[in-house]
Parts: structure tokens; sequence; C-alpha cells
């Protein structure tokens, strides 16, 4: 019953991630160190102070949280927040470009993104991503090791991927990642039960991405409560994030983290 549910998924996925290809991987790796300004910078912070660009949602109100369902005791699925809140999520995939000028915008704006990491992206410079949690409040969460195509390993080849990631992170961030996104958007029941068996929680897919510099909507043409935006931390990332944040505003939306609404079981 599931397995028609997971490739509808998946074919949906593979058209909208459109950044999200084996391509990008190649030419970024290769580019690997050209980013190292962005390693922990000493504490030359300067407090960042309360700005009218804030676009961070207040947290929402106690009980006022509604889980995913829980079928069959895997790993909920989920595409976006079941919430009247006008607000939606942003989160940030793989980690190949570490670019200064993005962790500037995510202080400025004041936003809690959520980063979906692939070690083997962010092993020459994890200092930026910590940097990323210590401006959003928010911990860095799972993109496997080496961002296969989860399907096409068994369970076992699954879990190594999935575990080896929470392994690392737990090590480098001090916390355990408890959502995992699959690459491409790709699962199948072995990836819920690999990730189950890894102390994943959920499996965060989105209904809303931003290849370029536009917003991509999977369903209508604007943004809906409780959507969740896919993006990668890519060259193009910061060019567009002034434009594309003046828009969410526009909308009458803002942003809220995404461990507030789906928070560790
Ligand atoms: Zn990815």
């Amino acid at each position: 019953m599931r397995a028609p549910v997971g490739v509808v998924g998946t074919v949906l996925a593979l058209v909208v991630a459109g950044s999200c290809t084996p391509q990008v991987i190649a030419s970024t790796s290769e580019g690997a160190g050209q980013h190292t300004s962005a390693s922990p910078e000493p504490s030359q912070s300067v407090k960042p102070t309360p700005s009218p660009d804030s676009l961070r949602a207040p947290a929402p109100a106690p009980g006022s949280v509604k889980p995913p369902p829980d079928k069959d005791g895997l790993p909920p699925v989920v595409a976006d927040i079941d919430t009247d809140d006008r607000v939606v999520f942003f989160t940030i995939d793989d980690g190949y470009t570490k670019d200064p000028k993005v962790l500037e915008i995510l202080e400025e704006r004041d936003i809690p993104v959520t980063p979906f990491l692939t070690r083997a992206a962010i092993a020459n410079d994890r200092g930026y991503f910590s940097r990323v949690e210590e401006i959003t409040g928010q911990d860095v969460q799972n993109h496997t090791l080496t961002h296969p195509q989860l399907p096409s390993r068994n369970r076992s080849g699954q879990k190594t991927e999935i575990c080896g990631t929470d392994e690392a992170f737990q090590e480098w961030f001090g916390q355990r990642p408890w959502m995992l996104r699959p690459p491409y958007g790709e699962w199948n029941r072995d990836t819920q039960l690999a990730a189950q068996q890894c102390g994943i929680d959920y499996l965060v897919m989105w209904s809303v991405s931003l290849p370029t510099s536009q917003l991509r909507y999977q369903i209508g043409n604007k943004l809906r409560p409780g959507d969740i935006i896919l993006t990668h931390w890519t060259p193009s990332l910061g060019p567009a994030l002034p434009a594309v944040l003046d828009d969410i505003k526009k909308q009458g939306f803002k942003i809220a983290a995404l461990q507030d609404y789906l928070p560790a079981r």
C-alpha cells in the first residue's frame, strides 16, 4: 500500500528538486575549500539588535501544535505542517557552498532556517554550520553521509547512511538529528524502518521549492500556512535570498522554526 505512495512522492520530488542533482554535487565538490573564510568567527559578534526586517515567527502557543499522523508506528513523512498560523518553514539542503553573505542575511533577517546537511558536503568546514546554528538557534538535521538514492540500497545500506550521519553530527554539533530529508526526496519503506532504527522521528519533504531565485509551488500559486520550503546551500542562494524573503513577507507570512512544530519525540 505504501509503495505506490512512495513512488508518486519520488516522481514529484525529482521534478521539483532541480538543483539537487549529482552534477551540482560534483561541481561544487571541486570547489571545496574555496569558502574557508566563514569558519568559526572569532568572537567579534556584534549583538544583533531586533530588526524591523525580522521575519521570525513567535514560538507557537503551548498545546497548539498538532503532531503529524503516525501510521504503522513508523516515522511519518511530512511535506507540510498542519497549522493555521501564517507561518512557513525554510529548509536548506546539502551544504557544499558556505557563503558568508548568507550568514549575514540569516542574522539580519533573523530567520530560523533548518539545515539538512550531507556529511560529505560539510566535512571541510563544519564550523560554518556551527555558526548557522548559533545565528538561527536551530539544530542541524540529517541529509545522509553521501547523498545516495536511498531506495537503491537495502535496509542495512540505508541504515549506514542515516545512522552514520546522526552519529557524526552528534559528535560535531553536540545534538543528534531527529529529522531526515532523504536525498532527491526518494524513500521507501526500508527508509522509514532504517530511519526509525537510527532514532529519526520524521522524514521531511517539502511543498514549495526555491530552485534558483523564485519560489515554485507544488499547489496553487502562493504560499499556504505550514508550507515547507526547500532550497540548497548553493552559490545562487545568497543573491536570491533578499528578494525571496521580501516575497514571503509581502505574502503576509513569517518564518517559524520547524523544530518547534516537529519536536524530537
Ligand atoms: Zn540534497
